[in-house]
């Protein structure tokens, strides 16, 4: 049972966190997700969320994203114990990976799930929009969103311009029920949008141990050979952020000796 797996070169470190135990850093924003579920879901869905509006702003890479992915999935799981925070992994909506990773038009590029608890979520990409037109559908599908508490994640926000966000999205976060979420790099870009409305939330990176011990924990997992120095080099080089950190585990994995103190050093983020 305690066989170490074997390391195989170019096997790729597929790691996702699936509970909130498992997210690295992030603190603030955990924080304040897990008591925004505690909130919902201790209402058994009877209490209305009044509609708001988050600025969510981090380095690139830092896991903010799968923070609020956590928290959408946790919203339409089929398990109704309100204790429990976490997505149970298992139930029909958890397991629904029906349109993602499709680029088929606009509306493929948005991951729904919905079904258990008839909530439903749009994720976009602001990165991957054109013009007008395809804000004006984005807004247009929000408005639609069924469920006591539908969501709007727009990765990449700032990507969409500050001028036309302000226009066009000043009257929805007002009037749909839905709870919105700007995510983006350059939270500086947000100042005195709609209205002051926004209400802020930060990432914090993982502490340099949390991160070592994370890097070396998956290293054990894939079977590959480790050095304790060059763990600590990548924690450095990385500034922490732990995309960076999974993207140099899944470099080291292709070379044949597995994170090497000679990788490590020869290794850069860009
Ligand atoms: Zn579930």
């Amino acid at each position: 049972m305690n066989s170490k797996p074997t390391f195989v070169p170019g096997r790729k470190c597929s790691w996702k966190p699936r509970c909130w135990n498992m997210i690295l850093g992030n603190v603030p924003l955990v924080q304040f997700l897990k008591q925004s579920l505690t909130d919902l879901l201790g209402s058994a869905g009877e209490r209305n969320l009044e509609t708001a509006a988050y600025v969510v702003s981090g380095a690139s890479h830092s896991g903010k994203s799968r923070c609020l992915e956590l928290f959408c999935q946790r919203l339409a799981c089929r398990n109704r114990d309100p204790n429990n925070l976490d997505p149970c992994g298992k139930c029909l909506s958890c397991t629904n990976k029906e349109g993602q990773g499709s680029n088929e038009g606009l509306w493929s590029m948005m991951n729904e799930w919905g079904g258990g608890t008839g909530n439903s979520f749009m994720n976009v990409d602001a990165s991957e929009l054109g013009g007008r037109a395809d804000v004006t559908g984005i807004l247009e599908r929000a408005r639609d969103l069924d469920g006591p508490h539908p969501i709007v994640v727009l990765d990449e926000a700032h990507r969409i311009g500050m001028k036309k966000l302000d226009e066009m999205f000043l009257i929805p976060i007002m009037q749909y029920k839905c709870i919105w979420f700007f995510v983006t790099t350059y939270p500086e870009h947000f100042e005195q949008m709609f209205q002051n409305r926004l209400i802020r939330l930060q990432t914090t990176p993982p502490t340099e141990k949390e991160l070592a011990g994370w890097i070396a924990d998956r290293c054990d997992e894939l079977g590959m050979p480790w050095n304790p120095e060059a763990v600590i080099i990548i924690v450095q080089r990385t500034g922490r952020i732990p995309g960076l950190a999974l993207k140099a585990l899944n470099e080291a994995a292709l070379s044949k000796d597995g994170l090497t103190l000679e990788f490590a050093e020869s290794w850069s983020p860009n």
